[in-house]
């Protein structure tokens, strides 16, 4: 297959040779003419980006089928220019031992339309109390390497301290949902003025920023890998930023819709105020949270973008905000909003977006065949994107089972032409193959 005038990160036009799920050549653009019987795919200028990775995707499956499956749940990101998620933990049953997690590696086999690697819960059943069964999940099929309680918190400090060493013996990560419970009971949306305004219970900043210092601090003191999930406010990239000036392996993601929506859209929004389509854990946060989000993302600070895609089914969305689940999909839109927050204002270039959304989380997950430069000898892992465009987001369009997105009406730039997971299309001319 030859995959013909397409820019490497934004660079000059180039045509990649494909050849046993590998990339075999880069050539200038029409220096080589296709040979009989090669498939042609016309790439006509869009921008080449390694297959994103995604740390922090909820599929559902098993236990709700009814708002994502494997399936659907690997057809939108493919969509999105994805060829591998981790799947959260937070199924029913919980993915705590290594039955289960081998039980959702399968079905990636079998339907997924992009690689999928569970994560493996921390604690049994996710609450908190007992060490889930972490080296059977390493050592299984599914070959565990991200442990998460995500959507709750590992709370308790001696039991992230034997999580964080646990997983040192197979060079595993804990990444945690940095949330202290005690300090957000009942909380609703973020603690500022707008929830003042609006009588909502508060979600302080601090509940994110106390368990982030204190993990930063135990990983460092064990001497393990700690990955903090959906950071979200200016006061969290501080404790990183200084975690990181120590010299401590720790390392930290932040969703598209942090990097771009903020908190008074809860008061004041194009779909009315009180939309609970914006009520997300960790809620949206200030401009200046925002401001310091994207920052920290361009200087590294922040390693990765996760998209936290979170389906959920209309009636548990489409109901008064105190009872409306929590959580946004992001799969189909990361990229575009990612452009508009980061590429449109100059922060990242092509080469910056590749690195966050697919090399670093290739490597913090320790996925060898995933997030590898585009050049020969590497795996055909590959996204076409044009930046070109500006399209309004229609949710009907979605692959994802479910249409729980804040981007409904809005317009973003740019569109997943094509994606190849090993030199096989996914998509192609912005349909699922
Ligand atoms: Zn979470």
């Amino acid at each position: 297959m030859i995959i013909r005038n397409v820019r490497i990160l934004g660079g000059e036009p180039v045509d990649i040779r494909v050849e046993n799920g590998l990339i075999a050549a880069v050539t200038p653009a029409g220096a080589q003419p296709p040979a009989a019987g090669d498939q042609v795919v016309e790439g006509q200028g869009a921008v080449a980006l390694p297959g994103l990775v995604d740390l922090h995707t909820h599929l559902r499956e098993p236990g709700r089928e009814d708002a994502e499956t494997v399936q659907t749940g690997t057809q939108s990101a493919a969509r999105g220019g994805y060829t591998a998620v981790h799947a959260m933990a937070n199924t029913s049953p919980v993915a705590d031992t290594a039955g289960v997690v081998e039980q959702v590696w399968r079905l990636g086999h079998e339907f997924g339309h992009c690689d999928v690697h569970p994560v493996g819960a921390v604690t049994v059943g996710l609450e908190g109390r007992q060490l889930a069964e972490l080296g059977a999940m390493a050592d299984s099929a599914a070959r565990v390497r991200v442990f998460s309680d995500d959507g709750k918190c590992v709370d308790d400090a001696v039991l992230m301290r034997r999580a964080l060493e646990y997983v040192k013996a197979f060079d595993g990560v804990v990444a945690q949902h940095a949330q202290e419970p005690r300090l957000t009971g009942g909380a609703q949306m973020n603690e500022g003025q707008v929830s003042g305004r609006l009588g909502l219970t508060g979600w302080p900043a601090v509940a994110e920023e106390a368990i982030i210092a204190r993990d930063c601090l135990l990983a460092a003191h064990v001497g393990s890998r700690l990955h903090v999930c959906h950071v979200s406010t200016a006061g969290s990239v501080e404790i990183l930023r200084w975690a990181k000036s120590k010299g401590w392996d720790v390392t930290a993601e932040v969703t598209p819709h942090h990097l771009l929506l903020t908190d008074d859209l809860v008061e004041e929004s194009p779909v009315g105020a009180y939309n609970p389509i914006y009520k997300v854990n960790p809620p949206l946060r200030t401009r200046a949270d925002v401001e310091a989000l994207r920052e920290a993302l361009a200087d590294g600070t922040i390693d990765v973008v996760a998209t936290d895609h979170a389906p959920h089914p209309v009636e548990d969305k489409e109901t008064e905000w105190s009872a409306a689940a929590m959580g946004m999909v992001g799969l189909e839109t990361a990229l575009s909003v990612v452009q508009e927050a980061m590429v449109e204002t100059g922060l990242l270039d092509w080469a910056g977006v590749a690195d966050r959304m697919s090399a670093a989380p290739a490597r913090i997950g320790r996925l060898s065949g995933q997030g590898q430069p585009l050049q020969v000898g590497s795996p055909a892992n590959i996204v076409l994107y044009d930046p070109s465009v500006r399209t309004e987001v229609d949710p009907s369009a979605f692959a994802s089972k479910s249409r729980n997105t804040p981007y409904e009406g809005m317009t973003l730039p740019g569109r997943v032409v094509a994606t190849f997971l090993r030199g096989k299309p996914t998509v192609l001319e912005g349909k699922l193959v």
